[in-house]
C-alpha cells in the first residue's frame, strides 16, 4: 500500500517518520530533499507522489484561497481531478481543511476527503503544543514569572482548557473567561477564577497576560481601554483573531498574534498528532487492514 504525505511545514515532515513503517510505501512531496526522513521516497511533485497511492495525508494548514496547498518550503501543488484521479479508486485524502472545490474534484475522482484539523482527536492533542508555546512567548515576553501572576485565559475549549490546567500548575492565578456556563463551571472545577464573558471589562485590568482563544472579536477597544498599560496580550485564535490590534498599538499595549505555534515550538509532537489521528481514524473504520496506534511510542 502507498502512502502519500503531502508537505505544508515541518510537521508533515515529521508525521512522514511515524508513518513510516506502518504502510509498506511512504512517499513525500512539497520539502527539500534534505528535509526527506531516511526510509521515505522523495519524489518532485503532486501527480508523481499521488500516482497509485491508496491514502493521502495533507497539511494542517489546508488550502489556499486558489486551491493551492499552503507550504513553507515555496513549493506550488495544486489538488486537480487528474492528480486525484491517479489515486486508487476508494482512496482516502487525509487534510487539515477541506472545501468545496475539493470536495467536488474528489468525488469526480472517487476518493474520499476527510478533514481532520477539527475534529476533537486531533484538537486535544494539538492543544498540548499550543499551549506550551504560547506559555514559552509569555515567559519570553513578560518582565515577570507566570507564578503569582494574573492569567486571563478567554475561551475554555480545547485549547483553552489545556492552556488553563498548565498555567494553573505553574502556579499562575488563572481566571477564565467564557460565555458558556458549563465552561466557567469546569473553570471553577479546576480551581481557576470564573468569569463570564460579559464581565470581560471589568476583570481585564487585573491581568498581566491575557491569553485568547475566541475566534471573534472579544478583545474591543471598549475593553482594551480598560487594561493596565503593561498587560500583555498574546491571541491564539485564527485569523481575523479576537483582538482589535489596531486599537491596542494606539492604546500603547503589547500584542502578539502567536499563530502556527505547534509548527514552530513542537513540529515533531505535532507531527506525531497528524499520525496519531490518521492511524486510528483507519484502525478504527478498517480494522482489518490497518494495526491500531496503542503499540506505538508515546514520545
Ligand atoms: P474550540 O475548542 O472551538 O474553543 C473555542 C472557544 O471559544 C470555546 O470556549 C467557545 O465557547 C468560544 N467561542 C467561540 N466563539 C465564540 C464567540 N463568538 N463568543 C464567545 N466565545 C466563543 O477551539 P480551539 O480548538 O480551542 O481553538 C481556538 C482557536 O485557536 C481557533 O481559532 C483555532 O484555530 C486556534 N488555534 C490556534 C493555535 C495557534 O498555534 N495559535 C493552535 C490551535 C488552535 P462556546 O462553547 O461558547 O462557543
Amino acid at each position: 500500500m502507498k502512502l502519500a504525505i503531502l508537505v505544508g511545514d515541518r510537521r508533515e515532515v515529521e508525521a512522514a517518520g511515524y508513518f513510516r513503517g506502518w504502510v509498506e510505501e511512504v512517499v513525500i512531496a512539497g520539502c527539500p530533499v534534505n528535509l526527506v526522513p531516511e526510509g521515505i521516497g522523495y519524489t518532485r511533485g503532486l501527480p508523481e507522489a499521488l500516482a497509485g497511492a491508496r491514502l493521502v495525508v495533507g497539511p494542517v494548514l489546508g488550502l489556499d484561497s486558489s486551491g493551492g496547498i499552503k507550504n513553507a518550503y515555496g513549493c506550488e501543488m495544486k489538488l486537480e481531478e487528474t492528480a486525484l484521479a491517479s489515486m486508487q479508486k476508494g482512496g482516502l485524502l487525509f487534510f487539515g481543511s477541506s472545501n468545496p472545490a475539493l470536495e467536488v474534484a474528489a468525488a469526480a475522482a472517487g476518493v474520499r476527503v476527510i478533514p481532520y484539523r477539527e475534529r476533537d482527536d486531533f484538537a486535544i492533542l494539538n492543544s498540548i503544543p499550543s499551549a506550551e508555546g504560547a506559555l514559552q512567548v509569555a515567559m519570553e515576553n513578560l518582565p515577570v514569572t507566570l507564578h503569582g501572576s494574573t492569567a486571563l485565559v478567554l475561551g475554555l475549549g480545547r485549547t483553552g482548557l489545556t492552556l488553563a490546567r498548565m498555567l494553573c500548575g505553574l502556579g499562575a492565578r488563572t481566571v477564565v473567561v467564557a460565555r458558556n456556563p458549563a465552561q466557567l463551571a469546569r473553570a471553577a472545577e479546576m480551581g481557576c477564577c470564573p468569569v463570564p464573558l460579559r464581565n470581560l471589562g471589568a476583570v481585564i485590568r487585573e491581568g498581566t497576560v491575557v491569553f485568547n482563544t475566541i475566534p471573534a472579536l472579544v478583545l474591543n477597544r471598549e475593553v482594551l481601554g480598560k487594561a493596565q498599560p503593561e498587560l500583555l496580550i498574546i491571541d491564539l485564535a485564527s485569523a481575523p483573531g479576537g483582538t482589535d490590534f489596531a486599537g491596542a498599538g494606539e492604546l500603547g499595549l503589547k500584542t502578539i498574534w502567536a499563530l502556527g505555534l505547534p509548527g514552530k515550538v513542537a513540529p515533531r509532537t505535532a507531527g506525531r498528532a497528524i499520525f496519531q489521528v490518521v492511524a486510528s481514524f483507519l484502525a478504527r473504520e478498517f480494522p482489518e487492514e490497518f494495526a491500531d496506534v496503542k503499540s506505538l511510542p508515546t514520545s
